[in-house]
């Protein structure tokens, strides 16, 4: 045998004198190997095999430094029990206890199948570690036996026991039955009521959590601080501001010490609900900013969009791991910030922080609202080579990706090779035809769903809505609106009666509209009101979407859009006093129009232009550029419309204005620039594309031989040989 230098047994242990000295030769055992070693001596010895020696072993076996990493010394230590004739029940427990605590809670149950077949009695002191390990297991069906077994055993009512089976019901998800044994119980203390609280808040129940603290209170019995923080979590989850505010009144005046966990939990809570200025006051004061407090903090500050806060924390974090990283580029993804979300990706691969699922899904999204197609390539590519290209939401957030950058042959190709498909799946592949203008091919793919046995839900009606009402189908979009109802049984939300209403607006069919928005059983909303105003702007319908906008403006009366749509109205009628009446009401109430801007990759740099935008270091060239396109265009018959702009200006002005539109400046960046990927040019614009501009775009792409894909507020543009995708319908 090979002797190692820990375990030095040269002195044999073979005489009965020797038996007194082999407790600190099994002390000194580091490893399961010098257990073993010393079971062999033994074994070989004539030494009686006490069970007294056995279970020295069995312990040693248990309390080995590497028994919390590795599960085989529990293992042996349970064969090693199997060789006890009739083992004491309190040795039994000792063991049960080792094990529930240890890495693999199995034993415990394998320990109580062997004690059950050998039918050696457990006591009350066997159930609370044989339940912990049932818990850890979420193994209901053990659990259920347990809890039969220690009734028929007459435990029932051992509060011990009571207490471990409401914490194991709660973690195999029956908090009812755990209820129903909390509710029996004659005796609870501190702890039970902890585990039942906590049963709540992991369960997501998070009104009972504050219903049962109340509960507790009023029996007399006081909260500790474990009990302070679950209930400060479920105030945070449930949005609970004033319950939460409370709870921290209470800390602070019955004297409790705020230590790091409470601290924690009450930052937690008032991120959760969005009280950042309460979060940061009792953030400011922590000693010590930890990771998971910090990180609480500024996806509290992401989430109500305000990212510079949440920068500023996140600048400030020495060690970032994933989540911290992860909330703020989905901060940066939902605060229209994308290529914020997108340069911090860059950073985070550089730190070689591994992304998960949840930051893949705010890249691709952050990346979709950008429309940078070069970027969205190499995000998918990146995707497949870490292995998340199998998976379902990737795929289906890749098809909107492509969808939104302009290329929908990639779209189609994701959705094709997907391996699985849902119907999300489908309803962003149709939602993809429909914002591409190609209403046909959004109408078939539905019925391919509807051969496929593909239940359509009402996500999938609104692409099918939007895609008839951005193409005038009229007919098709009223049968869709009517089989939903009555063939697939989906009662419409407002989304599809604003599709509706969308439909006839764009149709002018007007006053259609405004019959369907009085008849639908909800009341309008800002949006619905808004299609109406908008449709009346487009078709110089000056009562009706005057109408409209001050419905609007009694539902939401800081609504910028309304009243800039309200000036455009009157601006358009010449109405010049009506529109200094709503301008001055808007520079009262603070409001602006949103404006313009444009973005165009080249080269894998975004490049962003806002309306007679000079920041650009090739300013010069681009204006040159616009110059000689307009001179071309001006052969072929092109003269600058003005109709779109609604300001009170002279004629030579508006012109001018006209053609510094941001798509037009963006355009002549991409066609001086060597485009070295493709010889389509994309553009994104974050408002809906002028008049002029839809012209001038369909000219030069005639004019240039090029492509153009352009992507406006609500859906996109393909200008090539002279004609728009859109037919002119947008
Ligand atoms: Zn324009
Ligand atoms: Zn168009």
């Amino acid at each position: 045998m090979a002797m190692s230098t820990s375990v030095s047994m040269s002195t044999c242990i073979c005489s009965r004198k020797m038996v007194g000295s082999e407790k600190g030769l099994l002390e000194s055992c580091k490893t399961l190997r010098h257990v073993k070693q010393v079971h062999a001596q033994i074994l070989r010895s004539k030494v009686e095999q006490s069970n007294s020696l056995l279970l020295k072993l069995i312990l040693c076996c248990c309390t080995l430094p590497s028994s919390s990493s590795s599960p085989s010394a529990l293992h042996y230590a349970l064969s090693l029990f199997t060789h006890i004739p009739n083992p004491d029940t309190r040795f039994s427990n000792q063991l049960f206890r080792h094990f529930s605590r240890g890495p693999s809670p199995e034993s415990t149950l394998r320990l109580y199948r062997l004690l059950r077949r050998n039918g050696t009695l457990l006591d009350r002191f066997s159930f609370p570690p044989l339940l912990k390990a049932v818990s850890k297991l979420s193994a209901l069906n053990m659990g259920l036996e347990v809890h039969g077994l220690a009734s028929k055993l007459g435990f029932h009512d051992d509060p011990f026991i009571e207490t471990a089976l409401i914490a194991m019901y709660a973690a195999c998800g029956r908090i009812m039955d755990a209820r129903l044994v909390f509710d029996k119980m004659s005796h609870r203390d501190v702890v039970t009521w902890n585990i039942m609280i906590d049963g709540y808040s992991q369960s997501g129940h998070y009104d009972h959590v504050l219903r049962l603290y109340e509960e507790m209170k009023g029996s007399g019995m006081e909260p500790d601080s474990i009990i302070l923080c679950t209930v400060l979590s479920a105030c945070g989850h449930a949005g609970n501001l004033s319950y939460g505010k409370a709870i921290h009144e209470f800390i602070k005046d019955n004297g409790f010490r705020v230590d790091s966990h409470l601290q924690t939990a009450l930052v937690n809570m008032y991120a959760n609900c969005g009280a950042m200025y309460l979060a940061r006051e009792v953030y400011d004061k922590l000693p010590s900013k930890h990771l998971v407090v910090s990180t609480a903090m500024l996806s509290g500050y992401a989430k109500i969009g305000l990212v510079e806060d949440a920068r500023f924390i996140f600048d400030q974090i020495v060690d970032k791991d994933l989540v911290c990283w992860s909330a703020m580029i989905s901060g940066y993804a939902e605060s229209d910030q994308p290529q914020e979300a997108l340069r911090l990706f860059n950073e985070m691969q550089r730190q070689r922080i591994v992304p998960d699922q949840i930051t893949m899904l705010s890249v691709i999204s952050a990346c979709a609202h950008v429309g940078a197609l070069v970027k969205a390539r190499w995000i998918h590519s990146y995707a497949d080579k870490n292995g998340f290209g199998r998976a379902l939401p990737i795929n289906n957030a890749l098809i909107d990706m492509y969808a939104k950058c302009g290329n929908l042959a990639r779209a189609r190709e994701v959705f094709e090779n997907m391996p699985r498909k849902n119907v999300i799946s489908w309803s962003s592949m149709i939602n993809a035809f429909a914002i591409h203008g190609d209403a046909d091919s959004a109408i078939a793919l539905f019925h391919r769903m509807k051969v496929q046995n593909i239940e359509p839900n009402g996500v999938t009606f609104i692409g099918l809505l939007y895609a008839c009402s951005h193409a005038g189908l009229v007919d098709e979009g009223q049968k869709f609106f009517s089989s939903m109802i009555n063939e697939h049984d989906i009662s419409p939300q407002r989304e599809h009666y604003g599709c509706m209403v969308d439909l006839y607006c764009r149709a002018k069919l007007l006053r259609k509209a405004l019959e369907l928005i009085e008849t639908m059983p909800f009341p309008p909303n800002v949006i619905i009101w808004g299609s109406l105003m908008s449709a009346c702007q487009n078709h110089g319908e000056v009562e009706l979407g005057e109408f409209a906008a001050k419905r609007l403006l009694e539902l939401e009366p800081d609504h910028d859009g309304a009243l800039v749509v309200l000036s455009n109205i009157y601006a358009k009628e010449k109405r010049w006093d009506d529109v200094g009446l709503v301008r001055k009401l808007m520079r009262q109430k603070g409001v602006s129009k949103e404006k313009a801007c444009s973005r165009i990759e080249v080269n894998k740099e975004v490049h962003v232009f806002m309306m007679a935008d000079r920041y650009h270091e090739q300013s010069d060239e681009i204006y040159k550029k616009l110059d000689a396109i307009v001179s071309q265009l001006k052969l072929v018959g092109y003269t600058p419309s003005t109709s779109g702009i609604l300001v009170d200006l002279e004629e030579e002005e508006k012109k001018e204005i006209v053609l510094w539109h941001s798509e037009k400046l963006a355009l002549c960046y991409g066609l001086i620039s060597e485009r070295k990927e493709s010889s389509c040019i994309r553009i994104v614009k974050n408002l809906r594309i002028c008049e002029d501009c839809h012209s001038f775009m369909k000219l030069v792409s005639t004019v240039y031989q090029i492509e153009i894909v352009m992507r406006d507020r609500t859906r996109f543009h393909h200008f090539k040989g002279g004609i728009c995708s859109c037919r002119d319908y947008w």
